[in-house]
């Protein structure tokens, strides 16, 4: 088995793996890379495979993060069935076809921008063409219930808890007359979250593909979280001013309306302040919650069978069209508004931050991972100055950051899940992930549970091998041209020499050895090339 890291590796977006055993080809989710501008240019690059080639793709979950790049791979060629629970392919139509929109109209402006200063012009990443022909390739996977894609690869899909839908996905092969497994755990969701159930424990995989978002953190439990609402709601309410919160559109946005009816049902929301749900996404991934109530945890279906609608409250308002989402800064007084995207790089959330950021008295309430270099992330910070639509606009607003809501395992609860595997000759390959988180869950992985991790590079190739050497190579794309890595070896004063002798010997020891050795080297190498970058 051959296994190709495209995405999700060192960072949290673009997952992506491509798989080559017993004669085929497949991939296992393929996710959109979200942050700086540097990040997203990953989504242009042409793949080293011909998307014509992949007998299918297995998809984890809705979030565009593990989905946004599939409507590429049709447009390259790729027609294949994509596998995915009911849930995920509710979710999938409405995300994807909002996302092609987005590209087009990037594009759009991009090349009107174009017209006036002169230049190339640029096609979208996809259309909404590409994203129905994707839509039509989707088959339903029933969770615990094993399919055989294609002779002699089994999958199984288990619930992760993540969002509705989410999944874990089993893959067993035969490889020189053994039976072997790899499990991907997709994004790994927390015990006793709002609306979904808790993972389901796995069987132990001979190769563990672990994600490590909180790899470095635990998360506040969702008790307290209610308090936090209810704290930032006041702290506005009294000064007459706006909630904000940036929610994703698919899971999040309707924790925070089921959060804000629990509060509402123990008389903790004003009840002249509206809600506004301002996402036309958020409304329709409402719209699947409600559709599939059997995949919700025992609470909400219980409260379902009370008569009670968690997703509604007696001042919510939906603002479908851009005049309603426009009107409500236009509108003074305290109102709370959830709006997308989850991390302000994108889309109505980055208005509502240019009309209230400035305002003493308003609140902004973070409920989700900010990634790297998103307008998110410079408000969590602590940024006093921020930059929206070429403008400065000063941060004067208070900043309520709620680890609570997080659909992600925090480093205890990613902990407990791994410690149902007993087998410690399981090796884990951590993704999904930043450097530092992932340090840290390596360390702790290692010295809790004696179990082999290595920590995947962008593009990296591995071969899996039981008891074997990791074979593993850095794609040629990454060699960075026009550095000459020659004064090292003159200069280096004999160091380069004895870095070599040492390659040498550890090539002889244990698997986790070599691994531990090549994670610190490829450290090194980060840090050397961000320095020769810098020179
Ligand atoms: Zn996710
Ligand atoms: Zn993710």
């Amino acid at each position: 088995m051959k296994i190709t890291f495209l995405g999700a590796a060192g960072t949290v977006t673009g997952s992506s793996y491509l798989l080559e055993c017993c004669g085929t080809k497949f991939m296992l989710d393929c996710g959109l890379f979200q942050g700086n501008s540097e990040m997203e240019k990953r989504n242009f690059r042409t793949p080293s495979y011909d998307p014509k080639d992949l007998d299918f793709i297995l998809i984890t979950h809705a979030h565009i993060d593990h989905t946004g790049l599939l409507p590429r791979l049709v447009q390259k060629g790729f027609s294949g069935p994509i596998y995915a629970s009911e849930p995920t392919l509710d979710l999938m139509e409405i995300m994807l076809l909002d996302s092609a929109h987005i590209q087009e109209m990037e594009a759009e402006w991009a090349n009107r921008k174009t017209k006036r200063t002169g230049g190339k012009m640029v096609n979208p990443l996809y259309t909404s063409i590409d994203a129905e022909s994707t839509l039509s390739l989707i088959r339903p996977v029933t969770y615990e219930k094993t399919f055989e894609p294609v002779q002699g690869v089994r999958v199984t899909y288990r619930d992760a808890g993540h969002i509705l839908g989410s999944a874990f996905i089993r893959i067993e092969y035969e490889e020189d007359g053994k039976t072997l497994s790899m499990l991907f755990s997709g994004d790994l969701g927390r015990p006793d979250q709002l609306i979904v159930n808790n993972p389901s424990i796995a069987k132990t995989p001979d190769y563990l593909f672990l994600e490590s978002t909180y790899g470095n953190r635990d998360h506040k439990d969702e008790s307290n979280s209610l308090d936090e609402l209810a704290n930032a709601i006041d702290y506005a309410y009294s000064h007459g001013e706006k909630v904000v919160i940036p929610a994703f559109a698919v899971e999040r946005s309707q924790q925070i309306i089921y959060t804000l009816h629990l509060l509402a049902s123990q008389g903790r929301l004003p009840a002249d302040m509206p809600v506004y749900l301002d996402s036309p996404m958020a409304i329709r991934a409402t719209e699947v919650f409600k559709k599939h109530p059997g995949y919700a945890d025992k609470a909400m279906q219980d409260l379902i069978a009370k008569g009670e609608n968690p997703f509604d409250l007696p001042n919510l308002r939906y603002t479908l069209s851009t005049e309603d989402s426009k009107a409500i800064n236009e509108t003074p007084g305290a109102a709370v508004v959830i709006s997308a995207s989850g991390m302000c790089n994108a889309g109505r959330i980055k208005h509502h931050l240019r009309h209230n950021l400035w305002r003493p008295g308003a609140a902004v309430v973070f409920v989700g991972y900010q990634a790297m270099g998103t307008l998110g992330r410079k408000l969590v910070g602590g940024s006093g100055m921020v930059r929206i639509f070429g403008e400065e606009v000063a941060v004067a607003a208070k900043i309520f950051t709620i680890g609570g809501f997080s659909g992600h395992a925090g480093q205890k609860e990613i902990l407990d899940w791994v410690s149902h595997f007993k087998d410690t000759r399981m090796k884990v390959f951590l993704v999904h992930g930043e450097p530092k988180a992932q340090r840290v869950l390596s360390g702790l992985l290692k010295e809790k549970f004696d179990l082999a991790v290595h920590i995947a590079d962008y593009l990296e190739e591995v071969v899996l091998e039981p008891d074997a050497i990791i074979e593993s190579t850095q794609h040629p794309e990454l060699a960075r041209p026009g550095v000459d890595w020659g004064f090292l070896l003159k200069d280096s004063g004999g160091l380069y020499e004895e870095l070599i002798r040492r390659v040498e010997r550890v090539k002889g020891r244990s698997w986790e050895e070599q691994v531990d050795f090549r994670d610190r080297l490829l450290e090194v190498n980060r840090l050397m090339v961000a320095l020769i970058s810098e020179m």
